[in-house]
């Protein structure tokens, strides 16, 4: 029998499919270094046992895919197969298992990620586009040696719920085929949901009832847009759901056409929209969608999911391929934010009370300085590169910057010395996103070149409301008129310096908000890709001298509705 549940709206848009109950402990865990008790010879075996087993299974979804799709479909599986044929893969994985003594997992994992760096970076773009596959097999591989069928990888459409999904494990989704999902915990500003709206998937968070209520392999409905969930629908709620999404799908067509287009508002006034990316496989969509920079890498990603920290080289990788991909758009990397609900286990870092107030971001880096020299040292080579900016996130204190700004010259001269190439100027930029930065925003804007300003922190410390717990999403408001006020003030300072001042929080990608950040005087706005379109048509119908008396009436408002109300009145 159908039953709708309500949960939070946090990535628009409609899927239909099965759901793919993930249980609760369904992530496998990223495999640990070699213990003590090192047996080669064993791991050799199982490697071979899981090679052969995947082989095995390869061929048969071949077969399955081929009969039930056609071959066309099935091509994918045996690209899969032929890639797991090649001996230089299989010797690299018996190389680090006898040479760095890892374990078969870990061997796994560590050749075909390097062999899909090596095909990211060919510059091949054929070549390029099998590196995901390469990752999907090395995932297949560590699945066999855990001895588990990983719950994350899929092999149909589907709608995944799960009680949580870490980022990491929402970057590891299968983009092809995943749907939609479901979780019970998380909001609109968790990361995952970030990610989900970055995708294109559309997603419900805070939703325990269907999280607890959806058996897998039952028929769901995901409403992204108004955060419904319906399981099992009868026929007639069927028709109508797919009458909504195909309605959708052509509102999304339509504004496509902005995708090509410069942003303007309606009375002319140039804005910037730019992408925010959290790896290499962002980029494709963040130029199909016109995104004129990237205005917030989340570098945190490349350190996920892995058991050792990422080299200097494989950073500097990823970063020169980002900054090529772009070519003269610029592009603002951010530095290590780890912490809150972004756990880097690869840090070794000791478990907190309270993570999202704990040693995070800035603060981490600022202790584990031999991490962070590394991360500073890649930006520094790859920015000959292309255009590069580089910021800082969750500055407290003008201390912080300039510790940060003293390590990052003392890597620049010593680069220089060695004889790199650099680029002649890296602007570095503060990313407001706690209280006391946008109170001090003057100082700030004296020692930097451009500010980025973290709505969702930003939002989360000032109403001192947990951005992942679902039961203050009455809180968790970016148009409140305290949030409001700091932002302000910011953009204010930013203006008297005469320094960019961007927005690269969620709320970027929201119409009304977009059009009070303009009306602030925020010049670019860095959002998920696949939300570029849809802000661009909104701000074409904005007025920026009304938005801007609009912005600065809401600051006036007693309430976030009223708030909300006022700026509304800029598309009228
Ligand atoms: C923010 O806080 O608004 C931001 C952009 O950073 P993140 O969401 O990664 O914390
Ligand atoms: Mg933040």
């Amino acid at each position: 029998m159908s039953a709708t549940y309500r949960g939070i709206a946090v990535s628009p848009g409609i899927a239909i499919a099965a759901a793919r109950v993930v249980p609760p402990d369904g992530s496998p865990a990223a495999p640990a270094r070699g213990s003590l008790a090192f047996d080669g010879a064993a791991e050799l075996a199982g490697f071979r046992a899981a090679l052969e087993k995947a082989k095995l299974e390869l061929a048969e979804l071949r077969d399955r895919t081929a009969a039930e799709l056609g071959a066309l479909k099935a091509e994918i599986f045996a690209a899969h197969l032929s890639i797991l044929k090649d001996p230089e893969l299989a010797s690299e994985v018996e190389r680090g298992i006898l040479e760095d003594h890892l374990s078969a997992a870990e061997a796994a994992r560590a050749a075909t990620d390097v062999f899909a760096l090596l095909l990211a970076e060919s510059g091949d773009p054929t070549f390029a586009a099998r590196a995901d596959d390469l990752r999907d097999l090395g995932r297949r591989l560590v699945r066999l040696l855990d001895g588990g069928a990983d719950p994350l990888v899929l092999e149909r459409r589907s709608v995944v719920v799960a009680r949580e999904l870490s980022p990491s494990d929402t970057a590891r989704l299968d983009r092809a085929l995943t749907a939609g999902f479901v979780v019970a915990g998380g909001s609109a500003v968790s990361h995952s949901s970030i990610l989900a709206r970055s995708l294109g998937i559309p997603a419900v968070a805070g939703a325990p009832d269907a999280v607890d209520a959806i058996r897998d392999g039952a028929l769901v409905v995901v409403d992204g847009s108004s955060g419904l969930v319906t399981v099992d629908p009868d026929p007639a709620e069927l028709e109508l759901w797919r009458g909504k999404a195909a309605a959708w799908r052509a509102r999304a067509e339509l504004l496509e056409a902005f995708a090509g287009r410069p942003t303007r508002t309606g009375d002319g006034t140039k804005l910037a929209l730019a992408a925010n990316i959290a790896g290499t496989a962002d980029l494709s969509d963040a130029l199909a969608r016109g995104a004129e920079g990237v205005g917030l890498f989340r570098t945190e990603f490349l350190y996920m999911g892995r058991a050792d920290l990422p080299s200097e080289d494989e950073q500097y990788a990823v970063y020169r391929h980002v900054l090529e991909r772009m070519g003269k758009r610029r592009v603002i990397v951010r530095t290590l934010d780890s912490g809150g609900d972004k756990e880097v286990p690869c840090l070794g870092m000791p478990r907190e009370e309270n993570p999202f107030l704990g040693v995070r971001a800035i603060r981490l880096c600022l202790e584990r300085v031999d991490v962070f020299r590394v991360q500073l040292r890649a930006l520094l080579r790859a920015s000959a590169h292309g255009s590069l900016g580089i910021m800082f996130p969750m500055i407290a204190t003008v201390e912080e910057l300039r510790a940060a700004k003293a390590l990052l010259a003392e890597e620049r001269a010593a680069l220089a010395a060695s004889g790199a190439p650099l680029a002649d100027t890296v602007e570095t930029g503060v990313m407001i996103e706690i209280p006391a930065a946008a109170l001090r925003a003057e100082v700030l804007a004296r020692e930097c070149d451009f500010f980025s300003i973290g709505s969702n922190d930003l939002t989360q410390y000032t109403m001192a409301a947990d951005r992942m717990n679902p039961a203050l999403a009455r809180l968790s408001r970016p148009c409140h008129p305290a949030v409001l006020a700091l932002i302000a003030m910011t953009a204010d300072a930013a203006g008297r310096r005469g320094i960019p001042v961007g927005v690269c929080g969620e709320m970027a990608a929201d119409p009304v908000c977009a059009a009070a950040l303009a009306g602030l005087g925020v010049t670019e706005l860095s959002m998920g890709s696949a939300s570029i379109p849809l802000v661009r048509e909104a701000l074409s119908r904005v007025d920026l001298p009304t938005a801007a008396r609009l912005a600065r009436a809401a600051l006036e408002a007693e309430t976030e509705p009223e708030a909300r109300r006022i700026l509304e009145g800029a598309f009228q």
